[in-house]
C-alpha cells in the first residue's frame, strides 16, 4: 500500500531522516519503535506531506505522493492523528467529530459514521455537547482517533497515542487501534516510543535509531529480540 524509498528529510541543515526505507502492506498494523528523537514523527510527518523529503520517493498504491501537498495527500486516503493529539480544544466533542468529516459531502453517512463513534466510546457521546479541551487525556485522544476515522482513511497515522496516558488507558487505546484495524479494515501506521504495547498489537515493525532504520521484523521477533529487548523493552 505505501513503499518509503530511502527519503531523507531536513529541518534547515539539520538531516533528520538519512536514508529511510519502509513499507505497509494493505490491512496491516506496522509500528515504528525508537527512543526519543530518533525520527519517528518526522518520517510519520513526512508521509503525509507536513515536512515533505528532500530526497527520495513515497509511493501510495503505486502513486508517488512526496511532492503532493498534505492536503492531497489527506484526500488520497491517508489521515494523520499527530503527537500531542490537537483536538479543537473551544469546539465541541460532535463539532470536532465534524471537522473530520470536511473533506465528505454524504451527510446521512457522516451522521452514521458518528453514531458509530459514540456506539464504541459512549463516553464520547455522552459528552458530545462538551468543548473538547474539558475531556481527559484519554478521551481527547479517543476523540483525536474518531475524527481521522470520519475522513474514513485508508491509512491511518498515528503518533504517539499513548503519549502521557496512564498505563490502563494506554491498555485501552492499543485495543481500539487493533479494533479498528480488524473491523474497519483501515491499514494503521503507529509511531510509538511505548514499544512493548505497540509490537503486541502491531503485525510488523521497524526500528530507528538517529534516522535511520536498523532493524525491522514481524513483531513477534522483535518481542522476543535481545537487542529490542534491552534497549526498548527495559528487560
Ligand atoms: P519523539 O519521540 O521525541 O517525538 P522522534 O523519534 O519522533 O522523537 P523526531 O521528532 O522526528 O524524533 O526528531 C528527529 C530529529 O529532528 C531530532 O534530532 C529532533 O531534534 C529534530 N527535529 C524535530 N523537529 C524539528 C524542528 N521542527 N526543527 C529542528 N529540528 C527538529
Amino acid at each position: 500500500m505505501l513503499e518509503v524509498r530511502g527519503i531523507q528529510t531536513y529541518y534547515g541543515n539539520i538531516q533528520a531522516l538519512k536514508n529511510v526505507s519502509l513499507n505497509i502492506g494493505e490491512g496491516e498494523i506496522v509500528t515504528l519503535i525508537g527512543a526519543n528523537g530518533a525520527g519517528k514523527s518526522t518520517t510519520l510527518m513526512s508521509i503525509c506531506g507536513v515536512t515533505p523529503p528532500r530526497h527520495g520517493e513515497i509511493l501510495f498504491r503505486g502513486r508517488p505522493i512526496q511532492q503532493l501537498s498534505a492536503e492531497q495527500i489527506v484526500k488520497l486516503g491517508i489521515c494523520q492523528v499527530p503527537e500531542g493529539r490537537h483536538i479543537f480544544p473551544q469546539m465541541s466533542v460532535l463539532e470536532n467529530l465534524e471537522m473530520g468529516a470536511y473533506l465528505r459531502a454524504d451527510k446521512s453517512g457522516i451522521k452514521a459514521d458518528i453514531e458509530q463513534v459514540f456506539g464504541r466510546f459512549p463516553i464520547l457521546g455522552k459528552r458530545r455537547h462538551q468543548a473538547g479541551g474539558t475531556l481527559s487525556g484519554g478521551e481527547q485522544q479517543m476523540l483525536a482517533i474518531s475524527r481521522a476515522l470520519l475522513a474514513r482513511p485508508a491509512l491511518l497515522l498515528l503518533d504517539e497515542p499513548s503519549l502521557g496516558l496512564a498505563p490502563l488507558i494506554i491498555k485501552q487505546i492499543f485495543e481500539i487501534i487493533r479494533q479498528i484495524n480488524a473491523e474497519n479494515n483501515t491499514t494503521v501506521f503507529l509511531v510509538e516510543q511505548n514499544a512493548n504495547q505497540a509490537l503486541k498489537i502491531a503485525h510488523r515493525g521497524y526500528v530507528m535509531e538517529n534516522g535511520v532504520i536498523t532493524l525491522e521484523d514481524r513483531a513477534e521477533n522483535l518481542l522476543s529480540n535481545e537487542d529490542v529487548k534491552r534497549a526498548y523493552l527495559g528487560m
